[in-house]
């Protein structure tokens, strides 16, 4: 049986987020049109989030401790949270049962589709079994998911981490490497080759906390960079030469004391930037939190944040037909209620939405 549905409102319409009031029907979960006509609907028709780079195995610690308090200051430690082998979250990890592990990443699932998100991508650790785990824990949601696994047996010879990669990436999208100073240079040129081999996707932390693995990033010629937020304007320029995209997690840089990326820079240097809300254990998945940051504390332009939350996500990740709301894309939608307390009397939605909206504001999700 078709299913066809007609909402109306302000639709943020194509690739420029053009303000149409009319009408959008979905037929099938497909946008087969869009229409302009006088309504009195106070409804805001959105494309839904692309959250780019999140760690949802980590659901399970909600409330770290951060590091040491010195006079009311809390001096953050990234390497002792994050860290692999040994940082605090692999040692929950490995210590939680994989029921609570399972429920904790069901939980996020579910507050990503709740907030407004339709698609992300997650760097899974604890190889083959963390892929299958998060594969498992997807199970009958319809958001979109991009797994970029990676190996678990790092140290051992080479042939078996050869064919753990392949077999991780028989079930992945691709591999989501930590970072290359925390990897032998030639282990990972390896592991990258047999991704690239096999067309599949090579993302990688760089330039977080220090700059001086972008330099060895760069050599892998990844697909997508995560971070740079150590990158001066020469890894800046290398970066947009190579045209390698970029994932920025504004808050996670400034909860892990990593400070501020310079996402003005990477924008004016031509890289496609998108956004991501990293690990569950430091932030929510809550997209409407990044885009308020990025407007109010990077002083980004409003539709630029909203385009690098949604359409440039699902760019990078190579979601086709998923993003901009034009007819023959996927319908991925998130209706807001413009009569909200929050948001009656707005007059730009795309400014009212990044700088103030909720999820509360969310009258309904499709994705
Ligand atoms: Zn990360």
């Amino acid at each position: 049986m078709v299913s066809e549905q007609t909402i109306h409102g302000t639709i943020l319409y194509g690739p420029e987020l053009e303000l149409i009031e009319g009408y959008m029907v979905i037929r099938d979960g497909i946008i087969t049109e869009v229409a302009g006509e006088r309504t009195d609907s106070k409804n805001i028709i959105a494309p839904c989030f692309v959250n780019a780079h999140t760690h949802i195995g980590d659901s399970v610690i909600k409330d770290p401790v951060l590091g040491k308090c010195v006079d009311h200051y809390v001096e953050r430690d990234l390497g002792s949270l994050v860290q692999p082998p040994h940082g605090l979250k692999h040692r929950v990890l490995e210590a939680t049962p994989r029921d609570e592990l399972m429920e904790g990443m069901r939980r996020s699932v579910t507050d990503m589709i709740q907030t407004g998100t339709c698609a992300f991508a997650d760097f899974r650790e604890g190889g083959i079994e963390g892929i299958l785990a998060l594969k498992e824990a997807l199970q009958g949601f319809e958001i979109e998911c991009r797994i970029l696994g990676r190996p678990k047996r790092i140290n051992a010879g080479y042939d078996e981490l050869c064919s753990e990669v392949e077999r991780i990436l028989m079930d992945a999208d691709g591999l989501g490497m930590s970072g290359a100073n925390d990897m032998d240079m030639h282990i990972l040129g390896t592991i990258g080759d047999i991704a690239k081999s096999k067309q599949k996707i090579l993302a990688i932390h760089a330039g977080e906390d220090c700059r001086g693995d972008i330099e060895k990033a760069l050599s892998l010629d990844p697909d997508i960079l995560i971070h740079l937020t150590k990158a001066d304007r020469n890894d800046l320029k290398k970066v947009a030469d190579v045209g390698i995209p970029a994932v920025v997690c504004p808050r996670s840089n400034f909860i892990t004391g990593a400070g501020m990326a310079p996402v003005r820079d990477m924008l004016n240097s031509g890289i496609d930037v998108a956004v991501g809300t990293d690990n569950v254990m430091l932030n929510s998945v809550n997209m409407f939190s990044e885009m308020e940051f990025l407007s109010k504390i990077f002083g980004l332009e409003d539709r630029q944040v909203f385009i690098m939350c949604t359409l440039m996500g699902a760019a990078i990740l190579g979601l086709d037909k998923t993003g901009a709301i034009i007819e023959r894309n996927r319908a991925k939608v998130m209706i807001l209620n413009g009569n909200s307390c929050n948001l009656a009397g707005i007059k730009n939605p795309i400014n009212s939405i990044v700088r103030r909206g909720r999820p509360d504001d969310i009258l309904s999700v499709i994705i």
